[in-house]
């Protein structure tokens, strides 16, 4: 069977393709010089199962998507009173350059603006650090994040450092109000670097599974930093990680992200899964166009508004086992629960990954006890492309968990009553 999900990534990407509209970031000249025209999106579960369609292998710069793991190693390095006292998580309501600090403390309002972020740079690594140790120390962070080394593009950070009067004066702003105890000229450059570390969409969605995943890589299984520290980082992103748009993202699309200026975006749904697009084009905010337009899109389609209220998706595959031999065998899946997104995703994968000998195959809802809109058109996808593969499906549903089953185009689907796998029928001899 083919899988479903890059499916939907390739046919979302195809709807938003079309808009054109936004420009490259121009404050930066090597971005400005960008091709604007890739597209990518992908998915990466909490257990480490990655999903991706478009332009999702080639590699840009992680600009501002640094500052949220960033402000996650400050905080792991050196503890949140020594850090909230530095930088505070009130959302700016201005632009991410703003020069705007805390009136009286001198405080930059959050770690997602430059003047935080710039803040959060020179709270990582030890107290004792000099400037090389914490670019260290902060593309070491970001690789645990990803999984995977990654580097610094040289050219993108020699471009943005040659231009970069703005953050300097921010800089030397939060060094007079003591904010900044590290050298001006130096913390500048390693924010620069920082944002300069290169990256793919894989690789985005890869961190953001991270965070989503309570602070543990799910493919190498590294703690990067302890769980407090992520659900303070996916607070601080819900309120702040899209500037002046803040607002308007939490309610329309409701999931914790953040964007870059090379045209990165991410959204990490808590317990679910991470979410990256990339595509260059801005709008006056910063944010990518059709990042925004597809985040908006994956929100609605699948439920993934954090204030959505969902189950959990553990153990979604009671059993799977085959009863019978021959022509009367049967595959059966037992599931169970409260089934979601993340639930219907594990019932994919054991259908996708394996090609059944079996030409019947039985889901039995019978411990079903609830079953998420998306979860309901996974599954009935699920029974549309086996039946497409040749199978009959059956569906066990004697409370009705799955009123009217319709599986769509060529799919095929017998409900069966009772909680005895025995009423289905066996083929006659
Ligand atoms: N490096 C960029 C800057 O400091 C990052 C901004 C962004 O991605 N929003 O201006």
């Amino acid at each position: 069977m083919r899988p479903i999900i890059p499916d939907y990534l390739a046919e979302a990407l195809g709807d938003v393709e079309a808009d054109t509209s936004g420009e490259t970031a121009g404050y930066i000249p090597e971005l400005a010089r960008a091709h604007p025209d890739f597209l990518g999106a992908a998915f990466v579960t909490v257990d480490g199962e990655t999903y991706g369609a478009g332009d999702t292998d080639v590699e840009f710069t992680i600009q501002s998507i640094s500052k949220p793991f960033v402000y996650a190693l400050a905080l792991s390095d050196r503890g949140f009173d020594a850090v909230l006292d530095k930088v505070g998580v009130e959302p700016s309501g201005e632009a991410f350059n703003e020069i705007s600090l805390e009136s009286g403390t001198g405080r930059p309002l959050n770690p997602m603006i430059n003047a935080g972020a710039i803040t959060a740079h020179s709270l990582t690594g030890a107290e004792d650090a000099i400037a090389a140790d914490r670019v260290e120390r902060v593309i070491h962070g970001l690789s645990a994040f990803a999984g995977r080394r990654l580097t610094v593009d040289e050219s993108v950070y020699a471009s943005e450092r040659a231009h970069a009067h703005r953050n300097l004066a921010i800089a030397h702003m939060l060094r007079s109000h003591d904010i900044l105890t590290t050298d001006a000229q130096a913390t500048t450059d390693g924010y620069i670097r920082q944002c300069s570390v290169r990256v793919t969409t894989t690789d985005l969605a890869m961190m953001a599974a991270t965070l989503a995943n309570r602070g543990r890589n799910p493919l190498s299984g590294e703690q990067v930093v302890p769980e407090p520290v992520v659900r303070q980082v996916l607070s601080v992103m819900f309120s702040c990680g899209m500037y002046d748009a803040a607002g308007d993202w939490a309610t329309q699309v409701g999931i914790p992200a953040k964007s870059g200026v090379a045209g990165g975006l991410i959204g990490a749904l808590p317990g679910q899964v991470g979410i990256a697009t990339f595509s260059p084009r801005l709008d006056a905010h910063g944010n990518s166009v059709r990042g925004v337009s597809l985040c908006e899109r994956f929100s609605s389609d699948m439920g993934m508004h954090v204030m959505e209220v969902s189950a959990p998706a553990r153990a979604t595959v009671r059993s799977h086992h085959v009863v019978g031999v021959g022509p009367n065998a049967l595959r059966i899946l037992q599931l169970q629960g409260g089934i979601g997104f993340a639930g219907a995703e594990k019932v994919l994968r054991e259908c996708v990954d394996a090609p059944f000998p079996e030409s019947r195959v039985a889901f039995d809802l019978t411990r079903v006890h609830s079953l998420d809109d998306v979860a309901r058109r996974m599954l009935l996808e699920v029974v549309r492309r086996l039946t497409l593969d040749g199978h009959e499906v059956f569906l066990v549903d004697p409370e009705t968990i799955m009123p009217d089953p319709d599986p769509g185009d060529g799919g095929r689907v017998t409900v069966v009553t009772g909680a005895d796998h025995a009423v289905v029928p066996p083929i006659a001899p």
